[in-house]
């Protein structure tokens, strides 16, 4: 039976009223303990992934391992669409384990393609682009790898694990090294490359690997990739929720990898990932090769005013950052700063003022920066230089 509420019972009003004021208490104390009142929610709008185009390419967001109930994860995979839409995502891949099946029990789908299917029906009527994956998963070595752009991931389902890499290869897959630093299968958590890996790419099986998986980041990993011309991935291999996972109310985003594609398409994806055209967006962390990063931060920062304060020879900047990077930047030149020290923060879709005693009165000057967010080998930052006119 459901009591419902009579606003004609005296019982009612005076509970009502009661629960009316510790509600009003409650919204006045609580904002001020919890911190509400000065701290805004993330819109959906802000929590977009949002990068600028580099010349010649269009800057792709996308995830590329991600898990659903067809495997271990806890969602079905209309979820997974719909957080990728929030997350403004230009395409994504679901790659549920083929090997480990723990919902079998309750979920048994003897088609491995299936979570790849529900998620294109729910995919419906928008721009995000789905790509059938899926996770092979085998003990070191090789370890677990993704192999993406699969025509039919039943085909994998073998005893061999070098042959699921054959076959996915058979069926045009592009095939990426899982989690390389993961501690339960690399005690160390240094991605380490063994024989089997060696022949892997030798035999041209193995394509990019994860340089970020979720939480965790690798310089190892990020070596492994230059030294053997792998594309630089970054994953979130999600099994819950993005927005629990990653924070997202309190402005965090999941890790991404940009691919730097010549078109928005199936296509254009696989020839960019192909040409190892890629980066990972992790924390507040850039990570890919200097060709492709440096374009990223010069189309991210503009000035858009550079002017002497009256009367003085401080040049007045202004820079527009249109990522939604905080890039730090360190003064690699002479001139000293009237409201910084070496570090500058440029923070995200804002302009940053910048004090620069040029002691003379010059028409252009030149800026050298190292950005310290931004990584192309292990402990290695790469170096801009802003060329400003002065405004007369
Ligand atoms: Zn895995
Ligand atoms: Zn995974």
């Amino acid at each position: 039976m459901v009591r419902y509420f009579n606003p004609d019972s005296n019982f009612d009003r005076i509970l009502t009223t009661k629960t009316m004021r510790s509600f009003i208490f409650f919204l006045v104390v609580g904002f001020q303990i919890t911190g509400y009142g000065q701290q805004a929610f993330v819109s959906d709008a802000d929590r977009i992934i949002e990068f600028p185009d580099i010349p010649g390419y269009k800057t792709l967001k996308c995830d590329f391992h991600q898990h659903t109930v067809f495997s271990d994860g806890s969602v079905w995979p209309n979820i997974r669409v719909q957080e990728a839409i929030k997350d403004g995502l230009d395409a994504i891949s679901i790659t549920d384990h083929i090997e480990y099946q723990p919902h079998k029990a309750d979920i048994p789908h003897p088609d491995r393609n299936r979570s790849y299917e529900v998620a294109l029906e729910a995919v419906e009527g928008h721009d995000l682009i789905i790509i059938n994956g899926s996770e092979i998963t085998r003990d070191m070595p090789p370890g677990h790898s993704n192999a993406i752009f699969l025509e039919d991931v039943n085909r994998l389902n073998v005893k061999d694990s070098i042959e699921a890499y054959r076959e996915a290869k058979k069926q045009g897959a592009f095939i990426f090294w899982n989690h390389p630093h993961w501690t339960a299968q690399q005690k160390t958590g240094m991605a380490t490359l063994t024989e089997t890996h060696k022949m892997l790419i030798e035999q041209g099986l193995l394509d990019g690997i994860e340089v970020v998986n979720d939480v965790t980041y690798s310089d190892e990993a990020l070596q492994i990739a230059l030294d053997h011309d792998l594309a630089i991935l970054g994953t979130s291999d999600i099994h819950g929720l993005i927005d629990w996972q990653y924070g997202i109310p309190r402005g965090g985003h999941r890790p991404v990898t940009l691919v730097f594609a010549k078109e928005k398409s199936k296509e254009g994806i696989r020839e960019a990932l192909n040409q190892r055209r890629t980066a990972a967006w992790f924390n507040n962390l850039i990570i890919g090769k200097e060709a492709h990063v440096k374009p990223l931060i010069m189309e991210s920062l503009k000035v858009t005013k550079a002017a002497y304060r009256s009367e003085s020879s401080v040049l007045e900047l202004e820079i527009q950052n249109l990522s939604d990077a905080e890039y730090l930047l360190e003064n690699l030149s002479s001139y000293t700063l009237h409201d910084h020290a070496n570090v500058i923060a440029v923070k995200p879709h804002k302009r940053t003022t910048l004090l620069v005693k040029t002691v003379k009165i010059m028409e252009e000057v030149k800026l050298p920066f190292r950005v310290l967010n931004v990584v192309t080998a292990p402990k290695t930052n790469p170096d801009i230089t802003l060329s400003v006119k002065v405004q007369g």
